[in-house]
């Protein structure tokens, strides 16, 4: 019998909805391990968080709200898994890939000295113990391994494991026992950068409108790129290739050193599909690519081809899109 704690990921205020991918995970491995699952909300003013965990089945929402972890510092939060974790001996302690999991859970893993395994797609049962697969080199080849010792650390992709319902009896909220005072003090935030666009982030967007080196520059990318995402209400992201040309923030970059993204629709003007791009997104339910090459890559992975210049096809679409 498994007892899991998930790590939920939270920005002023509001859920991330990735963290419900990481409670989907626990539920799976709990109809095949059996046992209960716990989730740690950690932070400051957390209270719409926890109130909007209400409802997955856990068996108990811990909180660890303090001044101290007011901001996401790694050094900090891992601490704070770690004692939770041990305070309800977890031997499973899960959270959703993510910059910020990415960051802080394998310092969990190290100070709890547990086995750890990130980009989980898949729960594998297995008479000798539960197996995961997860994904490697670009979305190429996938492992299936089994995570020895009496703690694992996992983070999951969240395309991979479908929302759960959340229609179960209100879980117990409960606080974490825990010494603030001596949490590390060794590096302090300073702040945070980050452009106000307006739009959804490309990892929690049901749609994302990305663009690639067809674009020759910021002004034909807000244009083209966040005109159509405007008109559908999505996110925007780009290849790599305008990142590296200084047109589009890193921030936006979708692929294997950017964000992994897994919406309903995907549309790609005039991105070729390489592999580094396209392990950031080939998980869509649905994608579109619009490029004049009728041999470039994407064509092979895209359920909608458009074999158009982008610079005619998509202000087409944007004006017959706003009439709708
Ligand atoms: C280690 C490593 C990691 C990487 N990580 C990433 C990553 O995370 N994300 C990423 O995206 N890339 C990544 N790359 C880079 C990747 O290999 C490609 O170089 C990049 O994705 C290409 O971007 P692109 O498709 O925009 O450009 P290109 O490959 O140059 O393709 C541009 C496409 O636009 C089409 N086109 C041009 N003009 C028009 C027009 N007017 N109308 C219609 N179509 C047009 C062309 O036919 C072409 O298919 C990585 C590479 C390495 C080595």
């Amino acid at each position: 019998m498994a007892t899991l704690l998930v790590i939920a990921e939270h920005e002023r205020g509001q859920l991330k909805l990735a963290t419900e991918a990481a409670i989907a995970f626990a539920r799976q491995v709990i109809a095949v391990e059996g046992g209960t699952f716990h989730i740690l909300v950690a932070g400051e003013e957390i209270g719409r968080v926890v109130e909007r965990l209400q409802g997955h089945g856990a068996t108990s929402i811990l909180t660890a709200e303090n001044p101290a972890l007011k901001d996401p510092l790694a050094e900090r939060l891992a601490p704070v898994i770690a004692q939770a974790a041990r305070s309800l001996q977890a031997g499973l302690i899960v959270a959703a890939s993510t910059t910020f999991s990415k960051d802080i859970l394998p310092r969990a893993a190290a100070l709890l000295d547990a086995g750890m395994a990130s980009d989980v797609i898949a729960v594998v049962p297995d008479p000798s113990g539960t197996r995961f697969k997860r994904v490697l080199h670009a979305g190429n080849v996938i492992a299936l391994l089994r995570l020895e010792g009496s703690i694992r650390c996992v983070t999951v992709r969240s395309g991979a494991f479908a929302t759960p319902e959340r229609n179960a009896a209100p879980s117990a909220v409960a606080p974490l026992a825990m010494d603030y005072q001596s949490l590390p003090g060794s590096s302090t935030f300073v702040s945070r950068e980050e452009r106000p666009s307006g739009r959804p982030d490309a990892t929690e967007a049901r749609i994302v409108v990305s663009g690639g080196r067809a674009l020759k520059d910021s002004g034909d990318f807000e244009r083209l790129v966040g005109g159509l995402a405007d008109t559908l209400g999505a996110a925007v992201g780009s290849s790599r290739a305008l990142v590296d040309s200084g047109i589009t923030p890193n921030s936006l970059q979708i692929g294997q050193t950017g964000k992994v993204v897994a919406p309903e629709l995907y549309i790609a003007v005039g991105i070729s599909g390489a592999i580094q791009h396209m392990a950031g997104m080939k998980d869509t339910k649905i994608i579109v690519a619009i490029n004049k090459d009728p041999d470039a890559p994407i064509f092979e992975v895209a359920d909608y081809g458009l074999v158009a210049d982008v610079y005619q096809a998509v202000p087409e679409m944007i004006g017959k899109l706003s009439k709708r």
